[in-house]
């Protein structure tokens, strides 16, 4: 399905252990109860996936001196992690990607980097963040871990034959694309896609997202979708912000959930360079399914995996998209099941 997973090279293996005795999921997380914040920045809404707290705490880090890892959409629109210095540098690094991002020679550079004596700022997934705190030492003391609250990643080949299908549909190329298009509103997950003169909003990548059917395996045991987290800071989206604080972000422009969970943490979250609205909030009021468990895989989880492997995108789409006769079932049976 595309997923990349590290792998030993036996020839160059000395078989010291080191790699078994540093493994991020031996290593448990802080131990503190995090501080919860809704926070949201104003100017960065339009162009952030929550309440744009990410891009502040790269803005900051790099107005600092410091460097900054995140994820960015390639060229062929794959997604892979970067390494910036520049306030240019970081446009990219903004909005959700939701697939795997291709970590492919980044561990050695935040390595090389620390080693420098740089400020580093590392933004990613849970798990890539735990990886990143395992190879850092005696150099953590300079790095500064922000992880996402994250869902499970999707499959990197899903996505490209995604692409790939809608391109041929349309009979034209692809000039950019949203995993989830911010101007349409906080609450809306839907991608959207840019032809040469067209914009296609779309659902039907997002649907098998949240369908949890193309999710890296991992994913559905995540050590990681807990409270106690391997990062300094972790960054979501605030759902249920409306509710616990009436009035504070109920335009659907965005809010994020700031969770300060070591004091490195809390001293970074201080202060931001770019004005903020900010208010401590209890975290059982905007908690969500992965603080405490990880995606549940769907049943037809293997079934969609052969028919894409043997078929391809379009046979997928036809068997488990929300057209296909076996979805429009479930979706009758659940209805008759609600009146019964
Ligand atoms: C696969 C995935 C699943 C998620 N699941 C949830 C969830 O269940 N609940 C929830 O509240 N939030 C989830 N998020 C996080 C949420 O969508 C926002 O990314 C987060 O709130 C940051 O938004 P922002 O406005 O602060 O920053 P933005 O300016 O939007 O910055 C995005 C940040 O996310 C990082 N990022 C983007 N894509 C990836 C990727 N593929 N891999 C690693 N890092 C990436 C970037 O490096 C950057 O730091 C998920 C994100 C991803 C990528």
């Amino acid at each position: 399905m595309g997923f990349l997973y590290p792998r030993i090279n036996p020839s160059l293996c000395t078989d010291c252990g080191l790699c078994e005795k540093i493994c991020a999921f031996k290593e448990a997380g802080p131990k503190d109860k995090p501080l919860a914040q809704a926070i949201r920045f104003p100017a960065l809404l339009r162009e952030s996936q929550s309440g744009g707290l990410a891009y502040a705490l790269m803005r900051k880090t790099i107005l600092e001196g410091g460097v900054v890892y995140g994820a960015a959409i390639e060229r062929d629109f794959s997604v892979s992690h970067r390494r910036v210095e520049d306030e240019a540098g970081l446009q990219p690094l903004r909005l959700s990607k939701y697939v795997q991002s291709n970590m492919d020679g980044i561990p050695g550079k935040v390595l090389e980097d620390l080693k420098a004596g740089r400020k580093v700022l590392f933004t990613g997934t849970p798990c890539q963040c735990a990886g990143i705190a395992s190879i850092a030492g005696k150099y953590r003391k300079n790095l500064l871990l922000a992880d996402i609250i994250c869902h499970g990643v999707p499959s990197p080949a899903v996505w490209k034959g995604y692409l790939e299908s809608m391109e041929r549909r349309k009979g034209k190329p692809l000039s950019a694309v949203l995993f989830r298009d911010p101007s349409l509103g906080w609450h809306e997950h839907s991608e959207a896609l840019f032809f040469e003169d067209e914009k296609l909003v779309s659902g039907e990548y997002t649907f098998f997202f949240y369908r949890h059917l193309m999710l890296r395996p991992s994913c559905t045991a995540c050590p990681f979708a807990s409270l106690d987290r391997p990062s300094d800071i972790t960054m979501a989206d605030c759902w249920g912000v409306e509710k616990a604080l009436p009035g504070f972000a109920d335009d659907n422009l965005g809010c994020s959930l700031l969770l300060m969970n070591t004091p490195e943490g809390r001293a970074a979250a201080e202060a931001f360079p770019d004005p903020c609205e900010r208010k401590d909030i209890d975290i059982k009021d905007v908690t969500q399914p992965n603080l405490s468990s990880p995606s549940l895989a769907h049943k037809r989880t293997k079934s969609f995996e052969n028919t894409y492997i043997r078929k391809g995108y379009d046979a997928v789409l036809a068997r488990f998209g929300r057209e296909s006769r076996s979805y429009k079932l479930e979706q009758f049976i659940q209805k008759v099941k609600r009146h019964i």
